[in-house]
């Protein structure tokens, strides 16, 4: 939620404002806040008026760092489908920051053991579902930050945690939140949060002072004005319906020296430039224009990558450009929000993007709103970094219902799902992934694959050689389907 939006009072399950235009109610409401704090402006607290509903403040949100501020950054996409239950997360990947890149891991694949151990597999959809996405709450030469958001979907509602790790760039090492803090001030820091949680009626007061007690603060940050933020866990001090909740505080003489530069790269970041830079990516020449194709008389196939774009998806553009071939992307939000670079790069080619949602979740278990955000989003980022707005969705695991279709149809999209699979995120063997491509693949068929993947990427140019060979044009979605209807779902002809 951005600063100074509303909650509508008296809810027990309150709407959740990204926009006038727009709210995330329920379950994914911290996620849609986090992701979007960073559009923000400057006032931390200030509240506007809402025409229609009484109003009151939202929590603090902390300082959003672009993604592609920092000079190399890269995601790494973790997912799984499956038996019974699915998992996907992202987490930064920062050359020359191993040791902060190694910690979020750990953090990762604890939420993903825990999840495991406490979630019985569903047999039918829809699964249990574990989300993992991510901000950067500081940046500078000396200090890194980023934050987790761990999001379980499950049976018994869903569930969300938000912890913080820091990064001491000069030493070279990983950090808790607790590094923040100057130790003999932490009765202080009680007393500040005591008296700021009892400022907010939402905040159940023996709650806190059980968190209080406990003192083990993982979720530390800084507001844009340099507050220091202190995040709850979802239902650890307020309602569960709020999500993961944040009391802001005045930080002075709060905070150890670390902390105060991790403040100053919270407040003013700049490039910690860690890493050479990669090397430009030169766009290549556009393959295959609309005009030249005819898929009712060529023999057309549509190849198609999900998740993404991650650093490695450049390469893969440079297969496409080497054989001339183009495809259709459904671009992850929070991903394409740190490669916008290579969005760009992806229309000049001649390739389309599509939206795979904002943080990957299976859109049945989401109300109406809810899917529109998870929707809108991307096509804001995609159009912000190429000029095109997307018009085809992939809805994960190609989860849709009534909801997404109506959501879809209103936004003019259509619904994109795919008959060719050589599950590449299962077996990660080029060869593998090749064989089942090429035995599969027929006149008018979609291929899902998965750029994240490297094994994937390296299968690419053998594909295509091969299908060529077979006589087959590669096409784009637009290309093979033709006029799409929105909200129609389509898997291939
Ligand atoms: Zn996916």
């Amino acid at each position: 939620m951005c600063p100074g939006e509303q909650l509508p009072a008296g809810r027990d399950r309150p709407r959740v404002v990204r926009r006038p235009s727009a709210s995330v109610p329920g379950l994914l409401a911290f996620l849609a806040a986090t992701l979007v704090a960073g559009a923000c402006g400057d006032a931390d607290l200030a509240p506007t008026p809402s025409p229609s509903t009484p109003t009151t403040v939202s929590f603090a949100q902390p300082a959003i760092v672009p993604p592609s501020l920092v000079t190399g950054l890269d995601t790494r996409v973790e997912e799984s489908f499956g038996p019974g239950r699915v998992t996907f997360a992202t987490l930064p990947v920062i050359p020359g920051a191993e040791a902060f890149t190694a910690e979020i891991q750990q953090a990762v694949d604890a939420d993903f053991a825990r999840f495991e151990a406490d979630t019985a597999p569903a047999d039918d959809p829809p699964y249990p579902e574990l989300l993992v996405g991510w901000d950067l709450v500081a940046a500078s030469p000396r200090v890194l930050g980023a934050r987790l958001i761990t999001t379980e979907l499950g049976a018994a509602g869903d569930d969300g945690r938000v912890q913080t790790t820091w990064y001491d760039a000069e030493a070279g090492t990983a950090l808790p939140s607790s590094a923040l803090l100057a130790d003999e001030n932490a009765p202080e820091l009680a007393d500040r949060l005591r008296r700021a949680g009892a400022a907010d009626p939402r905040i159940d007061a023996d709650a806190l002072e059980q968190q209080l007690a406990a003192g083990d603060f993982d979720a530390l940050a800084f507001t844009s004005s340099g507050q220091l933020l202190v995040e709850f866990d979802q239902g650890a001090v307020a309602a569960e319906g709020l999500g993961p909740v944040a009391l802001a505080v005045d930080p002075e003489g709060l905070l150890s020296v670390f902390g105060q530069s991790a403040s100053l790269a919270a407040t003013a970041p700049s490039d910690p430039a860690l890493a050479p830079p990669p090397p430009t990516a030169t766009t290549r020449p556009a393959v295959t224009a609309d005009s030249d194709v005819d898929c009712s008389v060529q023999r057309c196939v549509a190849l198609t990558f999900d998740d993404g774009p991650v650093a490695g998806t450049a390469d893969l553009l440079d297969v496409l450009a080497d054989k001339g071939v183009p495809a259709t992307f459904f671009v992850v939000g929070s991903n394409a929000q740190a490669q916008p670079d290579l969005l760009a790069r992806m229309v000049a080619e001649g390739h389309v993007v599509g939206n795979h949602t904002q943080d990957h979740p299976d859109l049945t278990k989401l109300d109406a709103e809810q899917v529109r955000d998870q929707i809108e989003q991307v096509n804001d980022t995609v159009a912000a970094a190429t000029g095109v707005r997307p018009t085809l969705l992939r809805p994960p695991y190609g989860a849709t219902s009534p909801t997404v279709a109506d959501v879809a149809a209103a936004a003019g999209m259509a619904q994109v799902l795919w008959n060719v699979d050589p599950e590449d995120w299962k077996d990660r063997d080029s060869a593998v992934v090749q064989q089942r491509v090429l035995s599969s693949t027929d006149d008018g068929d979609i291929v899902l694959s998965h750029d994240i993947h490297e094994t994937t990427r390296e299968a690419y140019a053998a594909i295509i050689d091969g299908l060529v060979a077979n006589g087959y044009t590669l096409v784009t979605v637009p290309q093979l389907l033709g006029e799409i209807e929105p909200g129609q779902v389509y898997r291939g002809r």
